[in-house]
């Protein structure tokens, strides 16, 4: 794909460990530029988290759009294929502190197969 994608990677980031097989995840899907696991914590019947392969370290990192895309894509996929789409489901993408993201690797929350509240907390 783009040549403008990133493959650095970090050894000490859990998710960088995690695309490389080192750390088990239930991977429910994968492209050359992004992987799907399942979330450890699920907040929902439906929780999976989609990775870029390459490290950046949040979204504010993240400046190719065509590796968002990747990301944003596979998403959708995932969403279909674990029988979401249709109900609806939410894509989250924690940024730093006030957003709340505690893994510094940027990931995509999809949750689905449940009525979500909104606002968030
Ligand atoms: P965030 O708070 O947005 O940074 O989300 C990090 C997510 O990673 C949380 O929902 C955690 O439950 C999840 N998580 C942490 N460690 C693992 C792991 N080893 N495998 C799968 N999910 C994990």
């Amino acid at each position: 794909m783009s040549d403008l994608i990133p493959t650095a990677t970090d050894p000490g980031c859990l998710f960088c460990r995690i695309v490389a097989g080192t750390i088990p995840a239930t991977i429910v899907a994968s492209t050359p530029e992004a992987i799907a696991f399942r979330d450890i914590a699920p907040q929902a019947p439906v929780h999976v988290l989609v990775v870029p392969r390459a490290h950046l370290s949040s979204l504010d990192a993240a400046e190719d759009p065509v590796l968002l895309g990747a990301v944003v894509a596979l998403a959708r996929r995932v969403a279909r294929e674990q029988g979401v789409a249709e109900g609806g489901y939410r894509c989250v993408i924690n940024t730093g502190d006030d957003g709340g993201q505690t893994v510094g690797h940027l990931h995509l929350h999809l949750l689905g197969g449940r009525a979500l509240g909104w606002p968030p907390g």
